[in-house]
């Protein structure tokens, strides 16, 4: 299972931003590098290993915010994985009930390297003991640059993180300021050098593209200086204006790219890292083979997570539900539980179909033809046949066949299913799916295996794309 951990905490707001934080001050800093210190260990070394009424002891940081906030999250784990154990999600085969085991843990913000190293540390040890983290799972942070000191980056290795998503967004400090980031282009730089000497081989780079002011040249001079930094990760996002943000209340006077700018600027984001050995494998996602981000490749392909802390989002069984988006509501709701009300939401087959095509579409991988099948009783080729013409005529998408490679490395594909001997994506419900749909036969013959996907120009119209296959959807059930 994948465990995400919302840390609620920024120094500062960025201009664009609308996600759930709150400041932090920068005594964190001198707390958390003396927490360091004194504990200088592994989280294998954090002490021995007891049982998971150890969670929730929490311990002086600095900030009596973030001291509430880990005690709050560590008592969440512990209670949730005994939850989850006797509702029956661990492991079939265990004679007693068990925790599902975690393949993957991601901790997001906010700014995660605010955290002191030795709370982090704390706090794995506590998903540890509650579920049990497996052997080789990712377990990624977001860091910013202006609090990724090089002894923070020794004490998060040592505490047992090993993948980091650094929040560059530009290397130009006109733009940084332009947005209202708190770090500087030497920032990053530092930071990314203090990443590699502590020993990180998994450091991803974080970009925004068509920032205030940004030229198309400026934008691909920073890529190429990124790319020859040699990260083995870049996500890059068009900048999105949200209603709300600073930067929204000033959208007239905003001297943005205009959209054939912001057009190139997505289509050269892809040639320049291809040609330094990236695959682009979502529509913002690059990686090396092999280093693609595997607990967002979990989100894509429709696996089960738990999202604990402020605003943090969870998906199981046909539910989604979401943690309060305020720190003090956060603190004061029941522990391991779930919430109430409207912050809860029942998938019904309807939306579990728009979900997945919405999901898979934004992959380079696609969507498996198989699989709507499966979801549907359909067939997704006769449902979207004049969409599927129009795009394949304009070199927007394309029929995968099945055997064709995928853009997906094989180490990765554990995650969503299992690799078949042409490199596929199979997942067991698919390779397993019956035929509903009689009709288009032998199309489906030639299908089955096969994948529909938009090409990376394709990618820029997802979002209509993505409209039209949910209005070609039939009437399935909605959830009442
Ligand atoms: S650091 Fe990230 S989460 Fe925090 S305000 Fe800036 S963009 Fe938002």
């Amino acid at each position: 299972m994948l465990l995400y951990l919302h840390v609620p905490f920024c120094r500062a707001k960025c201009r664009y931003c609308a996600f759930y934080s709150r400041p932090l001050g920068r005594a964190d800093e001198a707390a958390g590098d003396a927490e360091e210190t004194a504990s200088g260990v592994s989280r294998k070394d954090v002490g021995p290993a007891g049982d998971a009424a150890e969670c929730g002891r929490g311990g002086p940081s600095g900030d009596a915010a973030l001291d509430a906030w880990a005690a709050a999250l560590e008592e969440d784990i512990r209670l949730w994985g005994k939850r989850l154990a006797e509702e029956g999600f661990g492991p079939a085969s265990d004679t007693r009930p068990r925790a599902p085991r975690l393949s993957s843990i991601f901790f997001g913000g906010g700014t995660p390297s605010l955290v002191p190293p030795a709370v982090l540390g704390r706090i794995l040890e506590c998903a540890d003991r509650s579920f049990g983290i497996e052997s080789g799972a990712e377990i990624s942070m977001e860091a910013n640059p202006e609090s990724m000191t090089p002894e923070k980056a020794k004490g998060f290795k040592a505490a047992g993180v090993n993948r980091v998503s650094l929040g560059v967004q530009a290397l130009d400090d006109d733009l940084l300021r332009a947005v209202g980031r708190v770090h500087s282009r030497a920032d990053a730089l530092r930071a990314f050098d203090g990443l590699r000497r502590a020993g990180f081989d998994n450091v991803g780079l974080d970009f925004i593209w068509g920032l205030p002011g940004e030229s198309l040249e400026a934008w691909c001079r920073q890529l190429e200086e990124a790319a020859a930094l040699g990260p083995e990760h870049l996500s890059c996002y068009g900048l999105m204006l949200e209603e709300g943000t600073p930067l929204w209340n000033e959208r007239e006077s905003l001297a943005l790219p205009d959209e054939a700018t912001q057009a190139a600027m997505y289509a050269q984001c892809g040639d320049i890292l291809e040609k330094h050995g990236y695959r682009q494998y979502e529509i913002s996602n690059y990686a090396r083979p092999g280093r693609e981000c595997r607990h967002n490749l979990g989100y894509w392909m429709g696996r089960d997570y738990l999202g604990l802390g402020p605003s943090a989002v969870s998906a199981m069984r046909g539910q989604r539900w979401s943690q309060p988006a305020d720190l003090a509501a956060w603190l004061a709701a029941p522990r391991g539980a779930m919430p109430e009300g409207e912050l809860v939401e029942t998938l019904g087959p309807r939306e579990q179909a728009e979900e997945f095509i919405m999901l898979r579409l934004r992959t380079a991988a696609g969507l498996p033809l198989d699989e709507y099948r499966r979801l549907t009783g359909r067939d997704f080729i006769a449902d979207n046949a004049p969409l599927i013409a129009a795009l394949e005529a304009e070199g927007l998408a394309r029929i995968i066949p099945a055997g064709e490679g995928s853009a997906i490395g094989a180490e990765v594909l554990a995650v969503g299913g299992t690799p078949d001997g042409a490199g596929r994506l199979v997942t067991e419900e698919a390779s397993s799916a019956p035929c509903a749909h009689a009709a288009h036969a032998d199309r489906i013959t030639q299908t089955s295996g096969a994948r529909f996907a938009l090409t990376r120009a394709g990618m820029l119209l997802s979002n209509s794309v993505i409209a039209e296959c949910f209005e070609n959807l039939p009437d399935l059930p909605e959830n009442e």
